[in-house]
């Protein structure tokens, strides 16, 4: 029910599991992040708390790129293997969701054979069709593009291609995400509350938007592709 991300020059581990923290107002079952590094992406998640996932974390990790989750399981029960993120068949895309997808059983019967999947998650239909939209020959933001018009639902979404060292893509409908902005890093979360201990300069990210978030820069398009220029706001430090 939370999603946080940073991309910049430090370690994301600690960052993240704070964010994570501040988020569990709103209510989970299970939690989990991805590293990732010049290694590749590393997932750790766990049923239960935000304590038991800190437990999981290699903390020998050193990555400047992460993503993490809280969940409130909709479909599919609280279980390590339905805990985000969810990757992709062959793991080289990596995802968290927050939302639902009212289409999923139908996307999964349409673009893949019974047995494909990993999870009883409607998240894991997301990120293996962009796998698949890769493998058929499109760059990665337009596989992203074309999943998201397939989509019917709400969502909140980061993603990590393990091949990319350089970009978090963010998209949301209906479910809340914001980016927050730093020097040398950007940050990605569900409320600012989780960022604040970094940055107080956030922006907000409409419904069908998808945004290109690296260290140095936050690109914003509709799903025509056209960039969308939108200034920062300041949140309260009190919040
Ligand atoms: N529908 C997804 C699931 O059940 C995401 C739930 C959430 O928003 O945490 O895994």
């Amino acid at each position: 029910c939370g999603i946080v991300g940073y991309i910049g020059n430090n370690d994301s581990k600690e960052l993240l599991l704070r964010g994570l923290e501040k988020l569990e107002y709103r209510g989970y079952d299970s939690a989990g992040i991805a590293l990732k590094n010049e290694d590749g992406v590393h997932v750790f998640k766990e049923k239960g708390r935000i304590a038991d996932l800190r437990r999981a974390v290699d903390g020998h990790i050193f990555a400047n790129i992460g993503i993490g989750h809280t969940r409130w399981a909709t479909h599919g029960v609280p279980s390590k293997v339905n805990s985000h993120p969810h990757q992709s068949a062959s793991d080289r895309f990596t995802l968290v969701h927050n939302g639902v997808i009212e289409n999923y059983d139908l996307l999964k019967r349409e673009y893949f054979a019974d047995g494909a999947f990993k999870s009883e998650t409607d998240t894991e239909v997301i990120v293996q069709l962009i796998e698949k939209f890769v493998g058929e020959g499109l760059q990665v933001l337009e596989a992203f593009r074309k999943t998201l018009t397939l989509l019917h639902g709400s969502y909140a979404l980061a993603l990590l291609d393990a091949e990319d060292n350089e970009t978090i893509y963010v998209a949301k409908n209906k479910s809340p995400l914001l980016v927050g902005l730093g020097q040398g890093f950007n940050v990605v979360a569900s409320d600012a509350m989780a960022m604040l201990q970094v940055t107080d300069q956030f922006v907000e990210i409409m419904d069908k938007e998808i945004v290109i978030v690296t260290k140095d820069f936050v690109n914003i398009q509709n799903l025509n592709g056209e960039t969308i220029e939108r200034a920062p706001y300041t949140a309260e430090l009190d919040a």
